[in-house]
């Protein structure tokens, strides 16, 4: 098969290496890529949100499969798009991955099907008064306010009290930053517990667990400071037990396949389930229409069956007959970064000790760059180290070892991922 892979992060590194594990495949184009992806396979420069250059090139390489990275691309419409010119495509339609990109559509999706989560309300920009008057009425803190569209992560805000509320109103009602995604507001109510992301593998019909896992959102130890895109996972997570997982199953993954598939929108591809444990069972805090960075760099590597085999086989609607094996083994992933992540950073400092790194564990680039040999940092994330074990225990201390081994002059990273699974686990 020749794979077309589309985006340029940690997460696609991982995909990439994942790939091209499989003997079904021909050739790997990544777009655009990055240092680490030119390592398996061929880097194309195409934009992501030029479709007409994506379908141009798919069509001159005689791409098998176009498997797609980000949300972006999916909730504009990439798949519904190639399809149409009779190309396949790996990842939900553009009405399917409203899930991610329509805060207010997934909410009523799961109100509509009786999947278990939040209370929330929804305003279009009109209504902001009564939001903020309904919020008062219930006088119940904190409370969530939520962009309804895409915001990378920048337009959830939990609001400890109502001047609070009144401020981040103010923010989404005037502030440009939010583009069309403030439009509709949802307010919701805010969910207590644990969170933990179960990963889903879906042809429409049949859908299939891939793992479960936690990640690390804060900038700082603890779970302190600034959101970002996330500074380290680990997999399997103890947060979900085997009972946990079969309720997760039960009663969010088959109800939200089984209505997409009777709404006429069956769901193809990966679905993300945030949730919240709560002390009620899982509840839904988001849907995502693709694998997590940095979940993703945790989770494949443990996935012993072919991966490029099962996407395949979602898009045939041939999962049913495909087989999903993942290895005994724990995995963390450790987000090395720029200093000042997620704020301001400096670029362009040389990374050495890629090389030094075991070769039981695995470096994925993300905002790298090569420049005459050298591997320069270029973003705010910058490379993610994996590394595994047979304990959670074991999986952090040999990450932390390979962690040590890299270095660029502005590096920082948390040194408590996975830590709050060990916790868990004393409990
Ligand atoms: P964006 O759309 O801006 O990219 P996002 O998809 O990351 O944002 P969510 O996942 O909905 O937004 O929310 C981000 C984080 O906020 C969650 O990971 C969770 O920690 C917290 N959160 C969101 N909703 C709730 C809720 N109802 N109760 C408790 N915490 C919540």
């Amino acid at each position: 098969l020749n794979v077309l892979l589309l985006g340029n992060g940690g997460r696609e590194h991982a995909m990439a290496w994942s790939i091209a594990k499989s003997d079904q495949l021909d050739t790997l184009f990544i777009a655009p890529g990055n240092p680490g992806t030119a390592e398996i396979g061929k880097n194309v420069d195409l934009s992501l949100d030029d479709f007409d250059g994506i379908l141009s090139f798919v069509e001159e390489e005689d791409i098998d499969l176009t498997v797609v990275g980000p949300e972006q691309p999916l909730v504009a419409g990439i798949t519904d798009f190639l399809e149409s010119e009779g190309h396949k495509v790996f990842g939900p339609s553009k009405y399917a991955a409203q899930l991610e990109g329509s805060k207010k559509f997934a909410n009523e999706f799961m109100s509509d099907n009786r999947i278990p989560t939040a209370d929330f309300e929804s305003y279009t920009r009109a209504q902001f008064d009564r939001a903020l008057a309904d919020i008062k009425a219930k006088d119940i803190y904190p409370v969530v306010l939520k962009a309804d569209g895409l915001a990378g992560g920048k337009g959830v805000f939990i609001c400890e009290t109502e001047e609070e509320v009144e401020k981040r109103l103010e923010e989404l009602k005037e502030s440009d930053r939010f583009g069309g995604a403030a439009d509709t507001l949802v307010v919701e109510e805010f969910l207590k517990g644990k969170e933990a992301s179960v990963f889903v593998i879906s042809d429409g019909k049949t859908a299939k667990i891939i793992h479960y896992a936690q990640d690390h959102k804060r900038i700082g130890e603890g779970d302190t400071g600034l959101n970002t895109g996330g500074m380290g996972a680990y997999a399997p997570t103890p947060v979900i037990g085997r009972r946990m997982l079969q309720r997760v199953e039960k009663e969010i993954i088959l109800p939200t396949i089984s209505a997409m598939l009777l709404d006429e929108h069956p769901y193809k591809g990966i679905l993300y389930c945030g949730l919240m444990i709560t002390t009620e069972g899982p509840k839904v805090v988001e849907f995502n229409c693709r694998l997590g960075d940095p979940e993703c760099q945790a989770i494949l590597p443990s996935l012993q069956s072919d991966f490029l085999d099962l996407m395949y086989a979602a898009t045939e609607e041939k999962l049913h007959l495909k087989e999903l094996k993942i290895d005994d083994q724990y995995r963390c992933c450790v987000v090395l970064a720029s200093d000042g992540y997620p704020v301001e950073y400096e670029k362009g400092k040389e990374i050495t000790g890629i090389k030094d790194v075991s070769d039981e564990a695995l470096v994925f680039h993300a905002g790298t760059k090569a420049e005459d040999g050298k591997i320069l940092t270029d973003g705010g994330r910058v490379l993610n180290v994996v590394a595994s074990g047979e304990t959670l225990q074991a999986a952090i201390k040999n990450t932390y070892k390979e962690v040590d081994k890299i270095s660029f002059s502005n590096k920082y990273y948390r040194s408590d991922i996975g830590a709050k699974g060990l916790a868990y686990i004393d409990e």
